[in-house]
């Protein structure tokens, strides 16, 4: 738990969320500023700054990042016509949450390559 992270805040409970899946080791909530018709976000419940941070005692949390994103596309019916997952990591790619985080974007057609 990072006292100022914005994403351990809503795993606390501390920052409201709309989660719309929750495990042991994960949770998926909606994002505030969606860039998509559905744009959700599949955090670890462990802080973990960034893929640069992820460690070996780290795979199986990693793994379950990716099952939960393909539970909620189900679970929020974007899985049959199609998501993205993007993660973003450092300055460059535009990462401003510091709490490893994988979005799920989807219910429309996704433009390729992102910006
Ligand atoms: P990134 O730029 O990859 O770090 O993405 C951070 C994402 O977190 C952005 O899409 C924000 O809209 C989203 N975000 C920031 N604060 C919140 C919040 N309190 N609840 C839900 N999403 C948030």
């Amino acid at each position: 738990m990072a006292e100022q992270c914005i994403f351990c805040g809503i795993v606390a409970g501390r920052i409201p969320a709309t989660v719309v899946h929750s495990t042991d080791d994960v949770l998926v909530f909606r994002d505030i500023d969606p860039k998509a018709p559905t744009h959700l976000l599949v955090i670890p419940r462990r802080h973990i700054s960034a893929v640069d941070a992820l460690e070996e005692g780290d795979v199986e949390v990693a793994g379950r990042l990716f099952l939960a994103a393909k539970e909620a596309a189900r679970s929020t019916g974007i899985a049959q016509s199609g998501y993205r997952l993007v993660v973003n990591n450092g300055a460059d790619a535009g990462q401003a949450v510091d709490h490893i985080h994988v979005h799920v974007l989807g219910g429309r057609k996704l433009h390729w390559p992102p910006g």
